[in-house]
């Protein structure tokens, strides 16, 4: 049998997604720049896509931009209205366990000049709102707050800190990174205080390369790439239509079954960490309850490293992280683990679990009955 546990990696593209998809690549390829019926018809794709996310999102047309995937998003969000607001400030504010998405585009800021505050968390990995509006000064110009942090599943009160931002500064932007949010929780950006927004296609059963920034009317924001002058000028680049199709119909679906999806992935967590709360030297990071990210599970299994039970666990065809997928190409410690404090002794010994609506029940029991046959194997041959 085989389990896939790595959905915060990525997620299986919808089959009724990928067909669409088949369909714009293969029939109606037109550009939605060609003045003829084929760049019509993929336009109308857009225009189709645009009016599915625009209703999940609560949002106006003009406020949907599409990139090249989540990473850019963060980087337009946080570049872009950087350089358009320059002349008010160089100060920006974000946390200490952000996407590197965020924190690198952080750090070319800081090459160009701007101050970046890096707020910490607490041992649950949530950052306080008291300490958002005590960080903003009169150059402030945006907040970067992610959503749902994509190693230990914790939930920031996005809306609550919009809306202290905003009561202080209303000239302050606040972005949120909600690549792992979406589709786990509603996300209506106006009424939570949100002026920028980043979605990942990859995340929510849509194509990779796929990313969706919303950036309310009126908010300043200038181009990071520059050409055809597509996307009303902010986003050049001939559109990918076929992505497009594809990103729009996984909002759609995941924006629908909302509260079902997350019902399941919640049964299929709470499950979960009751079975390994009842293992040896074994811990969860962060929270586990209903304020915690339905989909996932941080664990740190004392005295087993991290990479040798993912592959003991692959060779039982169960697919994991450790860490975050993301930062795998530079394997070192989490600066998330770090960040909340996690004891030396499970620093390089932490999994993660992520579950989507797609996983089952068989998967989880399947995966709790290889780990109790696996860890006390493991800590027998492993040397510390
Ligand atoms: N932000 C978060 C929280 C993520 O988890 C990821 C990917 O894992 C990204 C941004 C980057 O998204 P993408 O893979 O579409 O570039």
């Amino acid at each position: 049998m085989n389990a896939y546990l790595d959905n915060s990696a990525t997620t299986c593209c919808d089959k009724e997604a990928a067909e669409l998809m088949y369909r714009v690549f293969t029939e109606d390829y037109g550009n939605p720049s060609s003045m003829h019926h084929a760049g019509v018809v993929a336009e109308q794709y857009i225009k189709d896509a645009t009016a599915r996310i625009c209703k999940a999102l609560k949002c106006d047309e003009k406020e949907i931009y599409y990139t090249s995937c989540g990473t850019e998003a963060d980087n337009l969000a946080l570049i872009g209205c950087a350089h358009a607001n320059a002349r008010k400030g160089k100060h920006l504010i974000t946390t200490s366990i952000e996407h590197p998405a965020v924190l690198n585009a952080c750090g070319q800021l800081e090459k160009e000049g701007f101050e970046v505050t890096y707020l910490p968390v607490d041992s649950d990995g949530l950052v306080h709102v008291e300490d958002v509006t005590g960080a903003m000064r009169e150059d402030t110009i945006l907040v970067s707050i992610m959503h749902v942090n994509n190693e230990i599943g914790s939930v920031q009160p996005i809306a609550e800190i919009g809306e202290a931002v905003h009561k202080k500064d209303p000239s302050v932007l606040f972005h949120v990174d909600a690549v792992q949010g979406f589709g786990k929780f509603k996300i209506i950006p106006k009424r939570m205080h949100i002026d920028l927004l980043t979605i990942s296609g990859h995340k929510i059963h849509g194509p990779k390369g796929m990313g969706i920034l919303y950036v309310r009317d009126k908010v300043k924001i200038v181009p990071i790439l520059f050409g055809g002058e597509q996307q009303r000028g902010l986003r050049s680049g001939t559109e990918n239509v076929p992505g497009i199709a594809g990103i729009g119909l996984a909002v759609e679906k995941t924006s629908r079954d909302l509260d079902k999806n997350v019902a399941h992935m919640r049964e299929l967590k709470n499950y979960f960490v009751g079975e390994l709360l009842k293992m040896d030297q074994v811990v969860i990071h962060g929270k586990t309850d209903e304020t915690s990210a339905p989909h996932i599970i941080s664990a740190g299994f004392e005295k087993v490293r991290s990479e040798v039970l993912l592959h003991a666990l692959e060779g039982r065809g169960i697919y994991v992280s450790s860490g975050s997928a993301c930062a795998s190409n530079h394997p070192g410690i989490s600066g998330t683990l770090l960040a909340i404090g996690t004891k030396k002794e499970y620093l390089d010994s932490t999994i993660r679990f992520s579950m989507s609506e797609w996983t089952t029940m068989e998967e989880m029991e399947y995966t709790v009955s290889v780990l109790k046959e696996l860890l006390p194997q493991l800590r027998k041959f492993t040397r510390h």
